[in-house]
């Protein structure tokens, strides 16, 4: 799928659209989801234009790509989720749940995950 300039997290990241911002870096803005599904549940969204985690990971640079894994992490040890426990998710495609055409990761925290499934 092409990328759309367009798509919501793009026109955040350029600054047209407003976010409850809780990170920002080189490689990543985070900001908390306008529906959240658990008490803390923020989305990180990589600056670089890529469509899906399929996407990222097949064309992004190992900068990139290292620079958005370490943002995801420095944003749950911002969150204070990581001792008590967080879940990672990324839906990938249509088929999976993904709404918005920009790759970005979900952190669920602050309160029990059912174990192993959604
Ligand atoms: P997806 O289903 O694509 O993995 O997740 C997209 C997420 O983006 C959803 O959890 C949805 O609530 C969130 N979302 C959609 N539009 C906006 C928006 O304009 N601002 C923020 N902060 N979150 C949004």
């Amino acid at each position: 799928m092409a990328y759309d300039e367009n798509n919501i997290f793009a026109r955040i990241l350029r600054g047209e659209l407003p976010c409850n911002k809780v990170y920002e870096d080189d490689h990543a803005l985070a900001f908390h989801d306008i529906n959240p599904q658990a008490p803390v549940h923020v989305l990180v969204v990589p600056k670089g234009a890529y469509v899906d985690f399929d996407d990222f990971a097949h064309n992004a640079s190992a900068e990139e790509q290292l620079g958005f894994t370490r943002a995801i992490g420095t944003v749950a040890r911002q969150l204070g989720v990581v001792e008590q426990g967080f879940r990672l998710v990324t839906n990938n495609g249509a088929f999976a749940g993904q709404i918005v055409p920009h790759y970005h990761v979900h952190i669920f925290g602050g309160r029990k995950m059912a174990e192993g499934r959604m």
